[in-house]
């Protein structure tokens, strides 16, 4: 059943136009009215756009990918156009999304499928359901994307969908947010056979020990895996909702020449621009890691004129917009083809999630572990505590939505605006 007329993700067409109506919704975006009809300026600058036409060649997949898990995944499948085995982009959503708290089709995949360098590309769009194994509890117990769950999932498809139709040596992976998260995470186990990862807005957690705390660097396996993996980051420079990036790049990239250019693209408005500083490493394999940094809080949207613009968003710039490079970062990158992923030999999925949930129980035990030891000598030593609750809370906050996103930086804006109060007042 194709993607239109399928119930995962219930579709009706907005009263005004050709485009689907948000979930809930009667139009596809605030601004649609009937005597409003240009497709530029008629539209929100992020309105998915998303045609019956376009949904009705894409489809859902269901996929067993954790024989525990209560129910299968589900996966949205847009065929890439055109002949012959197409690359394949995997795309992870952001925490928003998780379990259908906001419309699938908004904030994310609806924003690749405007991009016409993305369109012979077979993309790859999971649900982030908690129930379907392709997410795990993290060690702060909140759901993230499921590693090996995902990659179970990816063979599955790729086997289903077979070599005339994807080409095992072109894999890449981008993900928003908690997805960019999710995809740093992917490469940690999977990077040998992944061909370019795109995170946006996001960085890694480095779990289960894949960095050990306390300096150094990451695990000599995991860094192996990497070795080979072209890198692009994109995020925005005040960015501080899922984390940044930056010492990580600097970190890894030590001593590695070092190129930067600056580069001035296309923003959400069509005629407003973003800053953006771009960083280049070449690693002695040559395969580069970049990181693009765009000068933040971004203004490029009319939307963002009445406050302090947008500190984390910036997959709606990167997404839709070629300007900004992400398909010509991949098309430039594959794995050769006596390295990439062999679905045929590939592992069964009971080995694959077995070897997953036993370095996971392990790391639990050791961090469990070294908790109780933590506590023990902290209550010898009784030193009063004192935690920044709203701080903590702050960190633990990863939303991706828009509008969740919005509500949250003008939340935090106003914060900023009484932090500076009362430093004045001091
Ligand atoms: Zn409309
Ligand atoms: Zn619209």
């Amino acid at each position: 059943m194709n993607a239109w007329e399928s119930d995962i993700v219930p579709c009706t067409q907005c009263v005004n136009c050709n485009f689907r109506a948000e979930r809930n919704k009667e139009t596809c975006c605030s601004k649609c009215s009937k005597e409003n009809e240009c497709e530029l300026h008629g539209h929100e600058a992020h309105c998915p756009r998303l045609t019956q036409q376009v949904l009705s060649l894409c489809y859902w997949e269901s996929v067993r990918c954790d024989a525990d898990a209560e129910e299968e995944a589900k996966c949205l499948i847009v065929p890439g156009s055109g002949e012959g085995p197409r690359p394949v982009l995997l795309f992870l959503t952001g925490n928003g999304h998780v379990d259908d708290r906001q419309d699938f089709y908004s904030g994310g995949i609806d924003q690749l499928l405007r991009n016409n360098e993305l369109k012979s590309y077979t993309m790859l769009a999971p649900k982030p359901l908690s129930k379907t194994g392709v997410m795990r509890r993290n060690e702060k117990w909140r759901w993230t994307w499921c590693e090996d769950g995902l990659w179970a999932m990816l063979t599955q498809i790729l086997k289903r969908l077979g070599p005339t139709k994807v080409d095992p040596c072109r894999i890449y992976v981008t993900g928003l947010s908690l997805g960019a998260s999710g995809s740093w995470h992917l490469a940690l186990r999977y990077g040998q056979y992944l061909a370019g990862l795109a995170p946006v807005s996001g960085v890694c957690h480095w779990p289960h020990g894949a960095w050990p705390k306390g300096g150094g660097n990451p695990l000599p396996e995991v860094l192996e895996r990497l070795a080979n993996l072209p890198v692009r980051a994109y995020q925005i420079d005040v960015d501080r909702y899922a984390g940044s990036p930056v010492k990580d790049f600097e970190w890894l990239c030590w001593g590695l020449k070092e190129e930067q250019e600056d580069l001035n693209l296309c923003g959400m408005e069509v005629d407003r621009r973003v800053d953006v500083a771009v960083r280049r490493w070449s690693r002695d394999d040559g395969q580069p890691w970049e990181l693009w940094q765009a000068k933040g809080p971004l203004k490029d949207w009319k939307y963002y004129d009445g406050w302090d613009g947008d500190k984390h968003c910036l997959w709606n710039r990167v997404y839709p917009f070629p300007e900004w490079g992400m398909a010509a970062f991949f098309k430039a990158h594959q794995v050769p083809k006596d390295k990439c992923w062999n679905v045929e030999v590939a592992s069964d999925l009971s080995t694959m999630m077995a070897k997953q949930k036993a370095e996971e129980a392990a790391w639990n035990t050791q961090q469990e572990a070294k908790r109780a030891k933590e506590e023990m000598e902290a209550a010898q030593e009784a030193v009063p505590m004192e935690v920044d609750q709203g701080q903590l809370e702050t960190l633990g906050k990863m939303s991706t939505g828009d509008m969740e996103v919005m509500q949250e930086q003008k939340r935090l804006r106003q914060d900023e605006e009484l932090e500076g109060a009362h430093a004045v007042a001091a």
